[in-house]
């Protein structure tokens, strides 16, 4: 068979937990919290089985829910969105960001991404025949290179792919990075997908500057979400995205012959659990705490770190411990040492390796003590 992408191998996520499983190791490696979602709204979701809730739900997604998920932008951002024309419940945010790419990308159009990148948004793009385009950030800071930006749009750019705060860096972007966003999305005539999925994870009192903040950029922007990263629960692959109508309505073209509509008792039960807006808003205070913990924890360690500022990702710099390769290193650590970790450098299109690995500190107290007791004795 001819490979429509002959250059994609096996996601990092299930390499790495895959060989964390082998190895027996300590997994702070893939993306999600080793503890349970609330108890309250797992019983909302067996009420929503029971009370029939068990068939197709509406293309767009449960009325209700859309409803939540307009006040919960209203009451955060201060932006309005229509229930029925601008929202749309997904199966995760990656299906969103997909159809969203689906929906955009024509064949020779050039799309804007920031590396590191998460890994699903460049295979999509290359799917629709679109031709991606990478700015590379850098470390320590992470932060965009605008002039970059503005000198690698072409006649042919048609999106720019944003993801703030970042997976895997932690970085955020300012309200200024927004605005000079807008400004070029507006003198090139460019749509965006704004990849918001860590919107209630921000650390030290920062404001998420979503797109929905800023109008005229919102009018040409897909915001993409996930229940799985503020609920904890990533299994259940809930998500959505946000768009004015007239993009909402080329991402339903795809999404109906996608998908069609997405679990019905889940997409309920949130509708319930969101009218608690503590549901989310208490969420970068619990992984601040998190956080800080972690990084109290492995302070004496020989790995050097910038503290992240949102997500629930830490990087760590290994270079003064080994000068192996990120990907070599992390095998290393996971099979000799027991601790599953992500090397970065798969996330940089020309896999630029800056000696970097990814933690995830969505884990308990007790795995974040054992994780550190090895990253300690290295
Ligand atoms: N974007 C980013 C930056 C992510 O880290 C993730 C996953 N963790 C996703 C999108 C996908 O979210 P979901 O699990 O809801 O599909
Ligand atoms: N987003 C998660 C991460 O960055 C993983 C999601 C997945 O495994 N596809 O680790």
């Amino acid at each position: 068979m001819i490979s429509k992408l002959p250059k994609v191998t096996t996601t990092i996520f299930a390499v790495m937990s895959k060989m964390a499983q082998e190895y027996d190791a300590i997994n702070i490696s893939q993306g999600y919290p080793n503890f349970n979602s609330d108890p309250k709204l797992i019983d909302l979701v067996s009420e929503a089985m029971r009370s029939g809730f068990n068939q197709y739900a509406p293309m767009p997604g449960d009325g209700l829910l859309r409803e939540r998920i307009a006040e919960k932008i209203n009451n955060t951002y201060g932006s309005s969105y229509s229930p029925d024309a601008d929202i749309t419940i997904t199966a995760g945010a990656t299906q969103a960001i997909f159809t969203a790419i689906a929906a955009t990308v024509h064949k020779g159009d050039e799309v804007i991404v920031f590396a590191p990148a998460y890994d699903c948004y460049e295979p999509a793009i290359e799917l629709f025949g679109g031709i991606p385009v990478a700015i590379q950030m850098k470390p320590p800071s992470f932060e965009p290179d605008w002039k970059e930006v503005a000198d690698r749009i072409s006649a042919k750019t048609r999106m720019i792919i944003i993801n703030s705060p970042h997976n895997p860096s932690g970085m955020l972007f300012s309200k200024a990075d927004m605005l000079e966003l807008q400004r070029l999305v507006l003198e090139h005539d460019l749509y965006v997908i704004s990849d918001e999925v860590y919107e209630h994870i921000i650390f030290n009192g920062n404001d998420h500057q979503s797109a929905a903040r800023f109008p005229d950029l919102a009018e040409r922007t897909f915001i993409t979400a996930s229940f799985g990263k503020t609920f904890h629960n990533t299994g259940w692959k809930m998500g959505y995205c946000v768009a004015s109508s007239h993009l909402m309505q080329e991402f339903r073209k795809v999404h109906q012959y996608n998908v069609f509509s997405v679990n019905h008792p889940i997409q309920r039960a949130l509708a319930t659990y969101l009218e608690d807006p503590e549901t989310y808003l208490g969420l970068s205070g619990f992984y601040q705490a998190k956080r800080d913990h972690f990084l109290k924890l492995i302070s004496g360690s020989r790995f050097k770190f910038v503290p992240s500022k949102g997500t629930y990702f830490q990087l760590l710099d290994y270079s003064g411990i080994s000068t192996k390769g990120d990907i070599e290193f992390s095998e290393w650590l996971t099979k000799e040492k027991g601790l599953a970790t992500i090397p970065t450098s798969v996330f940089n299109r020309g896999g630029e390796d800056f000696r970097q690995l990814r933690v995830c500190f969505a884990k308990t107290d007790e795995t974040l003590e054992a994780a550190a007791r090895i990253i300690n004795s290295l």
